[in-house]
């Protein structure tokens, strides 16, 4: 009981408040003390613990901002990449990428002020928090109240590529971040050596995992588009298989190359067995799914149930405008139901935005209404919220609609 809360104190009151980390309350409040939450509950309760303070009544929903874990913001500038035929492979989708990117004329600023877009189109989408990996650093760490967290992408396959990565990476800033793109474009030893130093800077390690099914066919075989795809650019024989490692699968591929951990995030995960499942799980690793770019590149579906039964939640991520078109955060939910008709509804908003701080290493400021963090929190209206006659309800519109007609912030 406070009978003398700070002035600093407010009170928001909604018809529907959606902390994620406890039940949907009904007729609900948040207290907030400047930028921080101070508690969540029904307003009766609110405001018999606090009758003196001001109240700010909200219509629709009040929820924690979404998270996006994965976007590359310096491809903005590209739009659309479409693969060169209906019926091609994704190898064939990143030469058309790597084709537009070397032909194209711009600027530093007009990737710049392309990729300033893009932030700005999240942050009204209500993403709080970014994971962003480039080839380049754009110097974007925040824009508005949206924090965005950088990641220098590095690869190189061959063992000159590897030891040209590896020297380049020497010249850089002790506290510029860095990780590696995928097991297909990253030798074993660069991986390992970025893998070292992101874990010597309590950082953050991102790769693409099994987002095609031709990875293992490449790790395992040394075959498979990748392998074509890898010839072509480096003019040289596969790497694949590597003597002395098990690959017989990509994630004990990774497992022996010791790339797996709670700072680590697995991108895609399309095509796992249980045992790798289990493998990501046993060893905290975190998973980003983004099935808006897996539906566009035409390379299958993720094993959400799977992962959660195994105890996985995972994150969620637009990819860049490149290969996803709608790049948003509530598309990728809607999507996630079409995908997965199962899956209870409250997990596909928990990885939206509790998933994203998790993966992330931020849960203790991001991605639900508790007391203590930090109060970037959504409030969202739409005609539909007047249907939802209980908990179930609103959290299905929520993640079956796409983005309300209204997203704003407290
Ligand atoms: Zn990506």
């Amino acid at each position: 009981m406070s009978h003398f809360p700070k002035s600093t104190f407010r009170i928001f009151r909604a018809p529907w408040v959606v902390p994620v980390s406890s039940a949907v309350i009904c007729d609900g409040a948040v207290v907030t003390d400047g930028s921080t939450i101070v508690t969540t509950g029904s307003f009766s309760d609110i405001f018999s613990q606090y009758p003196d303070l001001p109240v700010t009544k909200c219509s629709g929903v009040l929820l924690p901002a979404l998270v996006n874990a994965h976007i590359h913001l310096e491809l903005s500038v590209y739009g659309v990449v479409y693969p060169p035929k209906q019926t091609s492979s994704m190898c064939e989708w990143i030469n058309e990428l790597l084709r537009t990117r070397e032909t194209a004329q711009f600027t530093i600023d007009d990737i710049r002020n392309a990729a300033t877009q893009t932030v700005l189109e999240q942050y009204n989408s209500g993403v709080a928090l970014l994971l962003d990996i480039g080839n380049l650093d754009l110097g974007l760490h925040s824009l508005r109240t949206l924090e965005i967290h950088p990641l220098l992408e590095i690869y190189g396959s061959s063992a000159e590529a590897t030891k040209t990565a590896v020297d380049t990476i020497e010249q850089l800033p002790t506290e510029q971040a860095v990780t590696g793109h995928a097991p297909y474009s990253t030798s074993p030893d660069l991986l390992q050596y970025i893998k070292k130093r992101s874990t010597q800077q309590n950082e953050l390690f991102s790769l693409h995992v099994a987002e095609n099914i031709d990875e293992a066919l490449l790790l395992k075989e040394g075959k498979g588009c990748f392998a074509q795809f890898l010839k072509n650019r480096t003019g040289s024989k596969s790497l694949f298989p590597i003597a002395g490692i098990d690959s017989s699968s990509v994630v004990e591929y990774l497992r022996q190359l010791g790339l797996m951990d709670s700072q680590t995030i697995y991108v895609h995960c399309v095509h796992l067995s249980d045992k790798e499942i289990q493998s990501i799980a046993d060893t905290e690793t975190h998973v980003c799914l983004c099935s808006g770019s897996n539906a566009f590149l035409g390379v299958g579906t993720a094993r959400l149930q799977v992962l959660l039964d195994h105890g996985i939640l995972p994150a969620l991520g637009t990819d860049s405008i490149a290969s996803n078109p709608d790049i948003n955060l509530w598309s990728e939910m809607v999507l996630l139901r079409k995908e997965h008709p199962d899956v209870n509804p409250e997990h596909i908003l928990k990885m939206a935005t509790y998933g994203g701080a998790r993966a992330m290493g931020r849960e203790s400021v991001y991605g639900s209404l508790q007391k203590g963090k930090t109060a970037r929190i959504l409030h969202v209206q739409d005609d539909m919220f007047a249907h939802a006659s209980n908990d179930t309800e609103i959290i299905d519109l929520l993640t079956s609609k796409g983005q309300p007609d209204l997203v704003g912030w407290l």
